[in-house]
């Protein structure tokens, strides 16, 4: 018989940890901590794979109703109290929790199983109808908005509440007498009424199963959908519904609620780091509503429950091997654990954590590495504002998500959307963030709220995203309707320019100069780590002197890419560029050329010196030439004026250059091969750089590459005058360097015949940018009309430019490494396009037996990381605790 129904409770649980896909992680998780003998209120929690089930047609199977009555029945004799009755009531939460954490993002009821009789009994019996009262106008506003759905802008309740809050001049919630809170919840049920004529459900077994569906239907929220998409989760997962007994933090002065983290989540540092607030429950610490106390201040008013806390945080990560984000709640002194998971945390985090646990021992260095996605390394190589800068701070507030963001104020969530859309930056301004957010979140570069704790959603969604955030800015006073926020005297205006530090707090006025980050000793030895496992090299795309040294200090062993065109797109070399381009015969070409000479033998010497020691590859002269060519009118009279030829010709010229479909166009090896003293230019250039650094010491290694070729006769062509020119300059030089000659493959005819390349051609690098339009047959440039679209619709699992398309243009690779090496063994192949520095396409250039991957910079510690961890899978190491984050 399958069953559906989980219990746990007094020491003991039906699941436990390792039934995440069953129980969610939140229901895996208190059954585990149940077993542990952690004090957890007792409960139950429904399968997940029921959820997929009720969201396709609205029902579920009926034995869930028996299974779902025995085990309240065993949670009421636990607590000694009796769900819906009129004395010792039992009250439970409903809660929402899928197989991977999804924080906020789904539902959860507090307070459930009350009505007026129930409400009285609670007053009674505890002699605090305070507390009776305010648990209970929270269930109806929690039940009128999440069960009911009246959440939005139809949600009747804070007003009520705040038009109450105001007659009795009080200023937080839980400070109402009982009689008014009392009163609220008939005012809440009216207001209620008059939306829903079938009112508020007065039944508990009808609350409970309302708010049961009502989580299953949060798995299709637009926040958890919204959620989904961001962080590839899979649908199919479902949520788990736990129904638990009720604790309460909002009892009194000596009750309270809190989140804690046991490591440092946004540095990673080892020490307790959490939030509490005195008489309070659950959703008020993550709302932001009130601004609560740090952790550590609870030792003073709950010596012992504090001490416990203490104890059972550290059992939770020795037990779980990672650092766990809790929720806890104390009742009248006494400490109750709600949740434990992995916490969130910001990529530095992530790689001093890991570090730090294998070297207490917790965990290997193996496990270490796996434990890091190489994409949150990409985070610690953020920009931060710059120390030199002066600025204007407009406020400050908790540094909640590090890095530095500069953007446009907007002050909703489907504003950042919008003007992310139309390619500006923003930062999203808001009082406090809810999951409705989550999108505009998303699109925004950074995220400021005036309130809020490190733990709001704000801050742990924004963590989670790698973004920068301050949250809890005090100073700011967020007025939506009017378009701007004042702070300290000073206004900012919808579209003003503001810039975060998400490391310090500060909220700078305008946009001001981010720099790069220095890196840490963590990471260092972390990366240390990586490099140890390893078995494939990377490399980097550098086009100038700068980008190699910067891609050399994050560990690149050489260039796999550099592109020479990108040296002429910049003051007066455009011009000799653009002189080359429209030369009408070859002695106008060579004259443009000659002077084009000296400026890329300068680049190049400057790239063999900053990769002193590794390999340079070059590749020759690719792009479509009219992409250098003046359109708009005065530049082209300017040109001809410098050429001394009239516009009109030179407009002709321009326009004969025009080709219907450039990128199968005039291009590539295409270019050498009718412009053969292009290629000689660039052979010079790169020979005599080579020999004159190498007179001064440098170790140089270069590639010459030919692009875009198809056919072994086009490389021969190309590689005989490379071979030649190079004779010459040694000759010239008396010195020679060793060099290989090597071609891009980034059309499937060159995949297809490598067998027949490979015989003259030294290695090979892998263009998948190009390999993949041409395989596709799809223009990068125009696919943005429908790729996203197909993505959407699930008719392409990813973006093709983005994460290499194994089964099609990864078929192709392998084929050709197979030919290739069939007829030269040692042929050396990596890759260069965007795909080198996307971690599951790392890996599959780790498994077809690439020597090396090579990326932007910035990718190189991320290749270094998803290159390791390949190797480890391959040797079958696993993270025991399957805790990556
Ligand atoms: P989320 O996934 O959004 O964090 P939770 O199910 O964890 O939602 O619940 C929201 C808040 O309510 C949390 O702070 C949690 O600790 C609190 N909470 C949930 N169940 C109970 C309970 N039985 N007693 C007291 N507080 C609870
Ligand atoms: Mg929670
Ligand atoms: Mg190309």
């Amino acid at each position: 018989m399958s069953r559906y129904v989980y219990s746990f409770g007094a020491g003991r649980a039906d699941g436990s940890a390792k039934m995440k896909n069953v129980l969610g992680g939140k229901g895996a998780n208190l059954a585990e901590m149940t077993n542990l003998g952690i004090p957890v209120p007792p409960g139950f929690t429904i399968s997940a794979e029921l959820c997929n089930a009720y969201i396709a047609d609205k029902t579920y199977p009926p034995e869930l109703k028996g299974e779902v009555e025995t085990a309240l029945k065993r949670v009421e004799e636990m607590m000694g109290r009796k769900f819906g009755a009129a004395t010792k009531p039992l009250l439970v939460s409903v809660r929402s929790g899928a197989a991977v954490s999804m924080p906020g993002m789904m539902d959860t009821i507090l307070n459930l199983g009350m009505n007026d009789a129930v409400a009285a009994a609670l007053a009674k019996e505890t002699g605090n109808p305070q507390f009776a009262y305010d648990a209970y106008r929270r269930f109806v506003q929690m039940y009128g908005d999440v069960v009911l759905g009246l959440k939005g802008s139809r949600s009747p309740f804070e007003p009520l509440l705040a038009a109450k809050k105001k007659a009795k001049r009080v200023e937080r919630d839980i400070d109402l007498p009982a009689e008014d809170m009392k009163a609220l919840v008939g005012e809440y049920k009216e207001a209620l009424k008059k939306l829903l004529p079938s009112g508020f459900p007065e039944d508990p077994q009808a609350q409970l199963w309302g708010a049961i569906e009502a989580v299953w239907r949060s798995w299709m929220g637009d926040r958890a959908v919204a959620y989904r998409r961001i962080h590839h989760v899979p649908e199919t997962l479902g949520t788990a519904v736990t129904v638990m007994a009720m604790v309460f933090g909002n009892f009194g002065e000596d009750s309270g609620t809190g989140v804690a983290f046991t490591r440092d989540p946004s540095t990673g540092e080892k020490r307790f780091f959490g939030e509490f607030l005195v008489n309070a429950q659950g959703e008020d610490v993550v709302a932001g509503i009130r601004t609560p106390e740090p952790v550590a201040l609870m030792e003073k008013k709950f010596p012992p429950a504090y001490r416990q806390l203490v104890e059972t945080y550290q059992r939770l990560e020795q037990h779980y091997k990672d650092m766990q984000d809790l929720e806890f709640t104390v009742e009248r002194g006494k400490l109750f654990l709600l949740q434990t998971r992995n916490g969130k945390r910001t990529g530095a985090a992530a790689v001093r954590v890991a570090v730090e646990m294998a070297e207490e021992g917790m965990i290997t260095q193996q496990e270490a590495l796996l434990r890091v996605s190489p994409d949150a390394l990409d985070q610690l190589l953020h920009p931060m504002v710059d120390p030199a800068a002066k600025v204007s701070v407009l406020a400050t507030g908790l540094p909640a998500s590090p890095g530095a963001a500069a953007g446009q104020v907007v002050f909703e969530a489907h504003e950042a959307f919008e003007w992310a859309k139309d390619g500006k930056a923003v930062i999203l301004v808001r009082a406090e963030t809810s999951p409705e957010d989550i999108k505009g979140m998303a699109a925004a570069k950074g995220i400021l709220t005036a309130r809020g704790g490190m733990t709001s959603h704000a801050a742990v969604v924004a963590r989670g995203m790698g973004k920068c955030c301050v949250v809890g800015a005090k100073a700011v006073e967020v007025d939506e309707a009017g378009g701007v926020f004042r702070s300290n005297g000073r206004t900012v205006k919808r579209g003003d320019w503001v810039t975060l530090d998400g490391s310090t707090g500060r909220v700078i006025d305008g946009q001001v100069k981010l720099v790069e980050p220095k890196l840490s000793g963590h990471f260092e030895t972390f990366m240390q780590w990586a490099d140890r496992e390893r078995k494939i090299a990377v490399r980097t795309n550098a086009d100038t002197p700068g980008d190699a040294k910067r891609a050399r200090d994050f560990g690149a062993q050489g260039i796999g890419l550099t592109r020479t065109e990108h040296m002429f797109f910049e003051g007066d070399r455009i011009a000799a560029m653009r002189e080359m381009i429209v030369a009408r015969d070859v002695a106008g070409r060579k004259k443009a050329l000659a002077k084009l000479l000296p400026m890329q033998r300068s680049d190049f010497e400057g790239i063999f010196t900053a990769m002193d020691g590794y390999p340079v590859t070059i590749r020759l002269l690719d792009p479509p030439l009219h992409e250098f060519l003046p359109h708009e009118p005065d530049l082209v009279e300017a040109l001809a004026r410098q050429m001394g030829i009239s516009a009109e010709q030179l407009a002709a010229i321009v326009e004969s250059l025009r080709e219907a479909n450039p990128m199968l166009g005039h291009r590539g090896c295409r270019l050498g091969i009718t412009y053969p003293e292009i290629t000689e230019m660039q052979a010079q250039a790169i020979f005599e750089a080579a020999v004159n650094v190498a007179a001064k010491g440098v170790k140089v290694i270069p590639e010459v590459e030919v692009p875009l070729v198809a056919t072994v006769a086009e490389f021969k062509n190309q590689e005989a005058i490379v071979r030649r020119v190079a004779a010459e300059v040694f000759a010239r030089a008396k010195r020679e360097v060793h060099y290989l000659v090597g071609t891009m493959i980034e059309l499937p005819r060159a995949a297809l015949t490598a067998d027949e390349i490979a015989q003259a051609a030294e290695f090979f690098s892998y263009g998948t940018n190009d390999l993949t339009q041409t395989t596709f047959g799809l223009s990068r440039d125009d696919a943005g009309r429908f790729l996203p679209a197909y993505v959407e619709a699930g008719l392409l699992a990813n973006d093709p430019f983005q994460v290499l398309d194994q089964q099609g243009v990864g078929k192709l690779i392998k084929l050709g490494i197979e030919l290739g090496r069939s007829v030269r063994k040692d042929l050396m192949v990596g890759i260069c396009g965007e795909h080198g520095g996307e971690p599951s396409s790392v890996m599959f250039c780790h498994r077809v037996g690439m020597n090396y991957v090579s990326c932007s910079p910035f990718r190189v510690p991320i290749a270094r990381l998803a290159a390791a961890q390949a190797a480890l899978q391959d040797k079958g190491v696993e993270d025991r605790t399957g805790a990556t984050v």
